[in-house]
């Protein structure tokens, strides 16, 4: 998993919210993430999807958001 940066406002300490968005539809999953700073509640500004499938070779990533969220958040510029 990434390492998220402190909040490039506060420096406070930065966590990643993910909602469950649709469950065991035909195997399919997906989660929504976002990275909010726990101090001060700066987010990034959009949301961002995972999905996975499950079959019977077991459980496969199809698109990493907590990743994507991650890299996002890390590149914000300090002030
Ligand atoms: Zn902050």
């Amino acid at each position: 998993m990434a390492e998220l940066k402190p909040c490039p406002f506060c420096g406070g300490k930065a966590v990643v919210k993910t909602s469950s968005n649709s469950v065991d539809h035909f195997g399919m999953f997906s989660q929504l993430h976002s990275v909010c700073c726990s101090k001060c509640g700066a987010t990034t500004a959009k949301t961002y999807k995972s999905e996975f499938r499950r079959d019977a070779d077991g459980f496969h990533v199809i698109c990493d958001g907590y990743e994507e969220a991650a890299t996002d958040w890390n590149r914000r510029p300090a002030l």
